[in-house]
């Protein structure tokens, strides 16, 4: 975003990482997912990508992004019934 659709400000701060912490501040990086066969019992086969964000520095509004869109766009057209 070249400026906050909030507030209007110009102060983007580009390539925040989304990430969480776990046992000893272990950091793991954010990831959406998708699964290519959702109504499998077992083998679903989870497709994910990295997420990252731009945030506004003057109010805090945040946009977050996928990495790579088509991979998981991929792994959602490739089931079936989803096709369009
Ligand atoms: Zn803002």
């Amino acid at each position: 975003m070249k400026e906050c659709p909030e507030c209007s400000s110009d102060k983007i701060i580009r390539d925040v990482k989304l990430v969480d912490y776990g046992d000893s501040n272990a950091r793991y990086n954010q990831n959406a997912l998708v699964y290519e066969k959702p109504d499998a019992l077992i083998f679903k086969t989870a497709v994910k990508t990295e997420l990252r964000a731009e945030a506004c520095g003057e109010c805090g509004f945040i946009q977050s992004y996928l990495v790579d869109p088509k991979r998981l766009w991929f792994a959602y057209t490739s089931r079936s019934g989803n096709v369009e």
